[in-house]
């Protein structure tokens, strides 16, 4: 595809120019994203809501995450300590005589990244993925999503106001429409792309992932893709605080219809009266839900398809429904269960129903959730309701969970994702392509980074990060202890 040739050269040309930019000129560029973003936030926000059904209060929040997301980026590269910068001294006198060896985190070049629908501005134009390859010293090409064109080309407006406003390249960062299969295709394949950043589907990540692998140079796609997040309901919490989580989890599992990638979608517990109590009070709960409109017409009909097949299967049986019915483009909050007996039978039910669906599964004991929660794939989170005398009769339930996700949560809702650096939105697959890596918070640059060595180079030839004097005062390992002074 031509006029992707000329993006993606663009991109490398912008790359040679950005990457060596001073800490500081980066800083004062991320910072001008958000505060450009910040100067259109009304027309931003009315276009996203015309665009995505999402109302103006999510949207307004959402949009001032992405803004604090990029200062948070900003600060990072600001005080520096990131590049993992180690330094280990010459040593002749030793046989055989040790090298002067110097390592740091470099940016790894032009990265592409896909839109997500359900967030229009913290997982896409200005999101959290370019804003991290951007503090790397990456370039980046965004592949705006269809379902919110406008928004995303409104965006990228105010990042064109800042590239020009700091002097940045022209190409540092571009923006392109189109099909992903063929556009996002062309994109993925290109020889100058060195990395890629995706928010969506299983089917799209997978996709994205196989292209990647099969090109001659093999890149890494970060696709952050399906998770169910189990929520474990322990006894002592379900007798002592039965209405309450019952509210907590019907508005959890209904907030935003249901468009989260953390949306708690599997309900663990061993049957029990109280058990009985707790879903029934739940059930009541999402009957008085009200129905609302879906991102876009696409997530309605494969929700509506998955939760009628879901229901469809064999042994399962609602618990409740929303009492009005859903009118056009909207979604049916509905919450199902099923024996752990024919969950552990019947691979679709693990499946993600991308909307506001839950399903319970009613262990017979402790035994069986244990071999539930054996059984599950890779996810995002996973969550354990319980008080302390809980805690301490399930401490090995505790310790399978931790095998299970990126995001391990004591009494509270998975929806919601903190921006900081102790943040782990990753997984296991297939909740995402690479576990190692999360796609919120400052390690999020980890993705656009590669460690590169210099051995027995002369000071003056060194990156300022690695120099004697450290003149960017950042913390390093030097000869195997932390210090920020100089050598
Ligand atoms: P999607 O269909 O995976 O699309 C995301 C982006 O990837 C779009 O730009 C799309 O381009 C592109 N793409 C998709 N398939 C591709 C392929 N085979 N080759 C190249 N590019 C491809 O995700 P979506 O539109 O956001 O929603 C669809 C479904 O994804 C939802 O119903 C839901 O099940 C799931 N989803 C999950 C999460 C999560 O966080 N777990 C978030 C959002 C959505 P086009 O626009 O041209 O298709």
């Amino acid at each position: 595809m031509s006029d992707i040739n000329v993006v993606m050269q663009n991109a490398a040309d912008a790359f040679k120019a950005y990457s060596v930019l001073a800490p500081a000129v980066k800083v004062d560029f991320l910072n001008e994203i958000a505060a450009q973003i910040e100067s259109a936030r009304e027309v931003l926000v009315k276009t996203a809501n015309e665009e995505t059904n999402l109302p103006l209060p999510r949207l307004n929040g959402e949009l001032t995450r992405t803004t604090n997301q990029l200062k948070l980026f900003a600060n990072l590269i600001k005080e520096g300590s990131w590049v993992e910068a180690a330094i280990d001294t010459a040593d002749k006198q030793r046989t055989p005589p040790k090298p002067d060896t110097r390592k740091m985190l470099l940016p790894v070049g032009p990265v592409v990244v896909f839109g997500a629908s359900n967030f229009p501005f913290a997982f896409s134009t200005a999101g959290g993925d370019t804003a991290s390859a951007l503090a790397s010293g990456s370039t980046v090409v965004i592949k705006g999503h269809s379902a919110h064109a406008k928004t995303s080309s409104l965006v990228f407006d105010a990042i064109k106001k800042a590239i020009e406003k700091c002097g940045m390249h022209p190409y540092t960062v571009q923006h392109v429409l189109g099909s992903g299969s063929t556009v996002g295709k062309a994109l993925v394949q290109h020889p100058e792309t060195t990395g890629v950043g995706f928010t969506g589907s299983l089917s799209g990540g997978t996709t994205l992932w196989k292209l990647a692998n099969d090109r001659e140079r093999p890149i890494p796609v970060f696709a952050e893709m399906s998770s169910i997040n189990p929520v474990v309901f322990l006894p002592d919490t379900l007798e002592k605080n039965t209405e309450s989580l019952a509210k907590t989890y019907a508005a959890s599992i209904t907030l935003g219809m249901g468009q989260f990638c953390t949306n708690p979608g599997l309900l663990l517990a061993v049957k029990s009266k109280v058990l009985d109590d707790f879903l029934a009070l739940l059930g009541n709960e999402i009957e008085a839900i009200t129905p609302q409109k879906m991102l876009h017409k696409g997530i309605q009909e494969s929700f509506t398809k998955g939760l009628n097949e879901a229901l469809a299967q064999k042994g399962i049986r609602k618990i409740g429904q929303a009492a009005q019915e859903p009118g056009d483009g909207e979604a049916y909050p509905t919450v199902a269960g099923v024996s752990a007996d024919i969950f552990l039978q019947n691979p679709h039910l693990r499946e993600e129903v991308f909307g506001p669906y839950s399903l319970a599964v009613i262990c017979n004991d402790k035994k069986q959730l244990t071999e539930v929660l054996t059984l599950l794939k890779g996810q995002l989170t996973t969550t354990i309701m319980a008080t302390d005398a809980d805690i301490e009769a399930h401490d090995d339930i505790i310790k399978l969970q931790q095998t299970l996700a990126g995001r391990i949560i004591l009494n509270d809702v998975p929806t919601g994702v903190e921006v900081c650096a102790s943040m782990v939105h990753g997984g296991p697959f297939p909740s995402t392509t690479d576990a190692r890596y999360t796609s919120v918070g400052t390690t999020a640059i980890k993705r656009w980074v590669r460690p590169v060595c210099f051995q027995g180079f002369k000071d003056s030839m060194l990156p300022d990060a690695l120099k004697n004097s450290n003149p960017l005062n950042i913390w390093r390992i030097v000869n195997n202890e932390y210090s920020n002074t100089g050598l």
